[in-house]
């Protein structure tokens, strides 16, 4: 498996290169580090994180808004939000608005540095204006088919358009008509004027504005015409005076461009594009176009989905902003592509939870316990530890009756050699109460299925030990049925079976039809009546889980987080064996 490489950027099984107190950082900070050391941008450091408004975001982009937004913050710099939204037939509100809730829930604050690239769409048409006046852009009247055609491939040049040789004065004249809604959609192109020999694709006079006749969830009908990625991205960076603009491999190709449009161009700063390798995780997708369709074909229930690896699916989920976040900073920045294990990030989350979420007993597929020794209408309130790993979470009361459930599975009538929980004749201990004994199995007559179990308690073992120093093999959790709420509860896996979707056959393909699991009529204990949706609580010996939105004052819904086994231990081993 490909792994990632620690912050340093260097390989982890090769040599980390030291240089003096930036030895520890990654090769983005160490350039950073240096721009500082030697005032490069007067020592100043202002990023970016640039969404294009066509999705939600997803754990790949937090890995680039913790970069972005952390960098800025360790130089005292600052970091623009900046939606990129040029192309107005794939962008949407919804999503700017979606967006702007997931960066912010993740712990960033871009204060009052809300930038729309549409913004500048008045001088990105000034820009451009000036590269037709330096002879260093035309208007093509090739169309889509043919323009694909003169730009050749890989092994051969490009030819030129016969109307690269447009004079100054008609390009001028046709791009105002351009703009003007004079001509239909695709009839014209604006083009950089560079090299249709260039070995690099991108170079070959890449169009820089096109004819779309959409209305712009901001500009609304002011345009038809809209600029082009390359041509923004790069000249937002420069008049936001970005001096870092940090972005994924993809664009390393595309640097020159970067570089050529800012050369050309009178513009107030020249950024750095520095490419960092982008986030993949096994058993997941992180690809806009894939996350849309499974949305649009209800492969999932919306953007927000806890199987999906989106900012708002993994809230949902229950993941800690902060888990996220530490496991941003773990996996490093590489300059290869590398798949890092999902395991990490679970590991990370389950980390977090096991730190911060309070303890509760929840009953997933009940089986009634009558204690026939406990007198009918006594209910005993046992003190229970809220949290074993935060001395100052204390504890709280949980009512014990005559009447108890506990989990189907932690019974069995005939228990099998390595079972020690409750069966026929033993004793098991409940959970901060009392032990109790299996004296008595009630079947269903017709199915012979188990309905009910009789057992004794003894009062001697109130806190759940034996002043004879008697010793049981189990501890089980328990809920008293007067006083239980019943709770919906989802149960999650992995969204694909495949460790790399879409790698051998169609990612959609290998959707797990198991992914999830609802369970209507669990029990859960009388404190989680009123808990709040987003509240995350560790259920004990079952997992994390986490209150849903869909929860109503009469019903309450629980979504299973991660479960408390931790596989990251396990994953590490292999890798080092691999190595
Ligand atoms: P597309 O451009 O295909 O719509 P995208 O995932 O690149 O999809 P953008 O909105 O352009 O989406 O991404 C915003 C920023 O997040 C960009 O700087 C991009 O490089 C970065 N980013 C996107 N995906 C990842 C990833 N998997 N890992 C790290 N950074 C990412
Ligand atoms: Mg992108």
């Amino acid at each position: 498996m490909p792994e990632s490489t620690n912050r340093s950027g260097a390989d982890s099984n090769g040599p980390t290169e030291v240089v003096g107190e930036t030895a520890s950082l990654d090769f983005i900070r160490k350039i950073v580090a240096e721009d500082v050391a030697s005032k490069k941008n007067d020592g100043r450091v202002i990023t970016r994180f640039p969404p294009e408004p066509n999705g939600y975001l997803h754990i790949g982009h937090a890995k680039s808004i913790c970069l972005n937004f952390g960098i800025a913050a360790e130089h005292g710099g600052m970091c623009n939000m900046r939606f990129d939204d040029t192309n107005p037939a794939k962008e949407e509100v919804e999503y700017v608005e979606a967006i702007k809730k997931d960066v912010e829930w993740l712990g960033f604050d871009w204060t009052d540095r809300l930038c729309f690239a549409s913004d500048y769409f008045d001088q990105l048409y000034e820009y451009a204006v000036q590269l037709i006046n330096a002879g260093k852009a035309y208007v093509d009247s090739l169309d889509a088919e043919e323009i694909r055609t003169y730009r050749g491939t890989l092994q051969e040049a490009g030819r030129n358009s016969p109307h690269r040789t447009r004079s100054t004065s008609e390009n001028l004249l046709l791009f105002e008509k351009m703009r003007a809604g004079e001509f239909e959609d695709g009839s014209h192109v604006l083009r950089a004027k560079i090299d249709m020999a260039s070995g690099n694709i991108n170079m070959r006079d890449p169009t820089i504005y096109r004819i779309r006749r959409t209305s712009h969830h901001r500009t609304k009908d002011r345009w038809c015409i809209y600029p082009m990625y390359d041509f923004t991205h790069a000249l937002s960076d420069s008049i936001e005076g970005i001096t870092h603009s940090l972005c994924t491999l993809e664009f390393e190709d595309h640097r020159p461009l970067y570089d050529w449009i800012l050369d050309e161009s009178t513009v107030p700063c020249h950024p750095q594009q520095i490419e960092f390798a982008r986030l993949n995780l096994t058993y997941t997708v992180l690809s806009k176009r894939q996350l849309l369709q499974l949305v649009q074909d209800q492969h999932v229930t919306g953007w927000d989905d806890p199987r999906l690896p989106t900012i708002s699916g993994m809230r949902r989920r229950g993941y800690p902003a902060a888990a996220i976040r530490v496991f941003c900073d773990r996996i490093g920045l590489a300059k290869r592509e590398n798949v890092i294990d999902i395991a990490a990030l679970e590991h990370a989350v389950r980390e977090d939870l096991n730190r911060h979420s309070p303890r509760v007993m929840g009953v997933l597929h009940p089986l009634k316990v009558v204690i026939e020794n406990f007198p009918e209408d006594q209910v005993d309130e046992v003190d229970v530890i809220n949290n074993p790993e935060d001395a100052t979470a204390g504890t709280r009361k949980v009512p014990f009756s005559r009447e108890l459930y506990i989990e189907r599975d932690d019974f069995h009538s005939d228990p099998p050699k390595k079972f020690f929980r409750l069966a026929p004749g033993r004793e098991v201990r409940l959970r901060c109460a009392y032990f109790i004994k299996c004296v008595g199995v009630v079947r269903d007559p017709k199915t012979d299925e188990v309905t009910e179990l009789r057992c004794t308690y003894d009062p001697a073992t109130r806190g759940g030990s034996s002043p004879d120093g008697r010793k049981v093999k189990a501890t089980l959790h328990w809920v008293s049925v007067a006083h239980a709420v019943e709770a919906e509860v989802r149960l999650y896996d992995r969204l694909f079976l495949d460790e790399h979707p879409g790698e051998n056959r169609d990612f959609l393909e290998s959707l797990n039809p198991d992914s999830l699991k609802v369970i209507r009529s669990c029990q859960v204990e009388p404190s989680l009546k009123k808990a709040q949706s987003g509240s995350r609580y560790q259920f004990e010996r079952l997992g994390y889980f986490c209150v849903d939105i869909d929860s109503t004052n009469n019903r309450i819904v629980f979504n299973r987080t991660v479960l408390l086994r931790d596989t990251w231990a396990k994953v590490q081993r292999s890798m080092q064996a691999k190595r």
